[in-house]
């Protein structure tokens, strides 16, 4: 056993390294916990500051470090493509300040009801004759009470969809434990609520509901054993502390979230955040490395905004821990890469299309309520 002085703040004065599989030793806050995290395994009582030292560690450092727990703990090849139709558009009574759906803001979009089953279905045939592996359907909603007809047409979705071989995701606002349960029954794969930013920061981004509000429903979706799918997006306006914040609230949840979305601000005209400067790629970069590194087993999805990062660029999104991407014409309202583009995307980096796991459904029965609230102290 080699002991090593670690250098930057916020780590231990001293850092216990065994046998290491890395060639180059060095002292960076992602090489020592991506030697840990391959060595021990995924971890749930990350401290804010060690968190912080992964994330500010140098950029190349860092992606490398991805890198190797992506190895580690994924085939590095595989990407999933998943496709998100949005089945109920616009109207929504919330005022996340990011979304043309909200209708407290004048963004030309048009609210829609709930679309009927023969059209998504037809759309869910198309994302699987493309390549989709998992399909998810999104509704402008603040949650769904009082909207049972809805809400039953939806399991019926939910039910069909899987007998086409499909992982099938929801993301309909908040939702109670008995519908999550109902979900579940249906045969639902994962469920979508993403925290979008720290717990401090988002009082400026959302004033409708919670973080704690946010958080119980990720509660009931994993005592439904639905697989969590949460994460958040970047370009907020946020600072730095502010994504490591984020990342700290899902890497500390008792079971990390199986999917995390990383998404980067697409900003529209007529929300309170269209005149936001476009994210960096080295600042998705930092943070899809420090989420593998973190939160190893999660299926790390670059999500909105891939359509302004060019081939090398998603590349290297795909290097630092990314496995995942959204395909087909729009993501919700938003446009999103072109087929072709994306297939021809794939043929180059040697990526291959991940094919479907039913198994990863159900990874959260075990969490009981009271190891929750301890955890995220609601
Ligand atoms: S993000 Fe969801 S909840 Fe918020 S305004 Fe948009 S549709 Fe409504």
């Amino acid at each position: 056993m080699l002991l090593i002085p670690a250098l930057r703040s916020g780590l231990r004065p001293l850092v216990a390294l065994g046998h290491s599989s890395f060639s180059t030793l060095t002292t960076s806050a992602a090489a020592v916990e991506a030697e840990r995290t391959t060595r021990d395994g995924p971890r749930n009582d990350w401290s804010r500051d060690e968190i912080k030292s992964i994330y500010d560690s140098p950029i190349l450092d860092l992606l490398f470090h991805g890198a190797q727990v992506h190895r580690h703990y994924h085939k590095f090849r595989e990407v999933q493509q998943c496709t998100l139709l949005s089945i109920k558009t616009g109207g929504c009574s919330e005022d996340c300040s990011y979304c043309p759906q909200s209708s407290r803001y004048d963004t030309g979009l048009k609210a829609q009801k709930l679309m009927g089953k023969d059209p998504v279905m037809e759309a869910a045939r198309k994302a699987k004759d493309a390549g989709s592996t998992r399909f998810c359907m999104g509704a402008a909603w603040r949650d769904t009470i009082g909207r049972k007809t809805n809400f039953n047409q939806i399991l019926e979705y939910v039910k069909e969809i899987r007998t086409m071989g499909m992982e099938v995701c929801c993301t309909l606002g908040m939702i109670e434990k008995q519908q999550a349960e109902e979900l579940k029954k249906a045969g639902l794969t994962a469920y979508n609520h993403n925290l979008d930013t720290s717990r401090e920061y988002y009082p400026n981004i959302i004033t409708t509901r919670s973080y704690d509000e946010r958080l119980e429903t990720l509660q009931h979706v994993r005592e439904a054993g639905i697989s969590v799918c949460s994460g958040g997006i970047i370009g907020l306006g946020e600072a730095e502390a502010d994504r490591v914040g984020l990342l700290h609230t899902l890497a500390t949840l008792p079971v990390h979230p199986e999917s995390v979305p990383i998404n980067a601000l697409v900003a529209v005209k007529g929300t309170p955040l269209q005149d936001q400067k476009p994210v960096e790629i080295w600042e998705m970069i930092r943070m899809i490395a420090s989420s593998r590194i973190i939160m190893p087993k999660a299926m790390v999805r670059l999500s909105a905004g891939r359509i302004r990062f060019s081939m090398p660029e998603q590349a290297l999104c795909f290097m630092a821990g990314a496995n995942s991407i959204f395909t087909g014409e729009k993501l919700l309202t938003t446009a999103n890469n072109d087929y072709d583009a994306d297939q021809l995307m794939f043929k180059i980096l040697g990526l291959t299309p991940k094919a479907p796991s039913f198994s990863e459904a159900g990874t959260g029965t075990s969490v009981e309520p009271e190891r929750w609230e301890a955890a995220v102290s609601l």
